[in-house]
């Protein structure tokens, strides 16, 4: 399907939209992205195949009312991706959760402003499913996280409370437009963009010796360029609808590093003390009070706990299926190589 009107990318300069920005360039749509700064500032994405002639950047922040009334008119769908995504903030109020759900208000009045909007598809993240691993759990597009606060993951508390917001728009408001959620784990691979993300960090963080040993932590991975195409699926299926748990396959740290090792990147400062054990896991813990505050409080909740969940529901109903995690992570480096975010393997010590 190939619309002729506009698809609105707010937050287009994001890891995630500038892939999202390219997929929909590539399969012959218009695009109006959303970005903070003048667009003479993005030339990674004025320069995308099909970017001159398709592409239009239009400057709007979250905390301004009314910014994104400009960038919405006319368009059939817009991809809501915009939000501060950072763990550590001096402000969890006015640096993640204002952006986050006052951002997602402003941009929905604007959707209810132009008439035309059929469907918004929204980024949201595992972190409104759950901030923590129960081991014992499968969680599902059912679950919403109910124990993050301003002083607890006050990142999932934002990413929980602007999810939130969008379904309680549509329930009060009853717009013509309908909500898509995609809610994707630890997203990683290649960067359009200059800037480091904070999932792709996590690894290079692994890489640079910045955690003092293997701890007993898992994470689902899923490639950048699998959630934006499930963006661009979520939006072209009629069918689809409600929440969507975006992430392939769970690995944890021990295997995370096995495969660094093996994949060449052994040079780099991989921590090799093992703490994945129980007496290790009380060590982490306390160590983690040395970490910065919001990385020690993710640590502490997820130590220790093995985190599963259910992916079936985006298979079936949007037909994705997930690249490997080993891929994307192998390509994540290079690509931080690339982009000078990790030193090349022939400087590492
Ligand atoms: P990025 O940090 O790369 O992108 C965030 C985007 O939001 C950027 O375009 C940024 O603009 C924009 N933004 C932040 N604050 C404001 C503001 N006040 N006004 C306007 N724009 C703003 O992160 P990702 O691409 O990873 O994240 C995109 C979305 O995906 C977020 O909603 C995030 O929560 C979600 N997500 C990400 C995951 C991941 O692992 N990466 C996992 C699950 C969900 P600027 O470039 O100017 O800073």
């Amino acid at each position: 399907m190939i619309t002729y009107k506009p698809v609105c990318v707010t937050g287009a300069s994001g890891f995630i939209a500038a892939h999202i920005v390219r997929q929909l360039l590539v399969q012959g749509y218009s695009v109006r992205g959303t970005v903070r700064k003048s667009p003479k500032n993005y030339p990674f994405l004025l320069g995308l195949p099909g970017a001159s002639e398709r592409l239009e950047l239009v400057e709007a922040d979250l905390l301004s009312n009314g910014a994104y009334d400009r960038a919405i008119e006319g368009c059939d769908y817009v991809m809501h991706t915009a939000s501060p995504y950072q763990i550590n903030v001096k402000n969890p109020q006015t640096d993640l959760v204002d952006p986050a759900v006052n951002g997602t208000e402003t941009v929905l009045e604007s959707c209810l402003k132009s008439a035309g909007v059929k469907r918004v598809i929204f980024t949201s993240s595992i972190a409104a499913i759950t901030d923590e691993a129960e081991s014992n759990k499968v969680f599902t597009e059912q679950d919403w996280n109910t124990m993050s606060s301003l002083e607890r993951n006050p990142y999932h508390y934002s990413k929980t409370l602007a999810e939130r917001a969008a379904w309680d728009f549509i329930m009060r408001k009853r717009p013509k437009f309908d909500l898509v959620a995609i809610n994707p784990f630890m997203v990683i691979g290649p960067s359009l963009g200059p800037s480091l993300n904070t999932s792709n960090q996590i690894i290079r963080d692994i890489l640079m010796g910045v955690y003092p040993g293997i701890m007993d932590i898992n994470w689902g991975f899923v490639d950048v360029q699998d959630v934006a195409k499930a963006h661009i699926l979520a939006m072209e299926t009629d069918t689809a609808s409600g929440r969507y748990l975006c992430s392939g396959e769970a690995m944890n740290m021990k295997t995370l590093i096995a495969l660094l090792t093996s994949s060449g990147f052994a040079t780099y400062s991989l921590p090799k003390i093992n703490l994945s054990g129980k007496a290790g896991t009380l060590l982490m813990k306390a160590l983690s009070f040395t970490q910065p505050r919001d990385t020690g409080v993710y640590i502490r909740t997820n130590l220790g706990r093995t985190m599963r969940y259910d992916n079936a529901k985006i298979k079936r109903e949007l037909g994705i299926s997930f690249k490997p995690a080993k891929e994307s992570i192998i390509e994540a480096v290079k690509d931080m190589v690339q982009w000078g975010h990790l030193p090349p393997l022939k400087n590492v010590k």
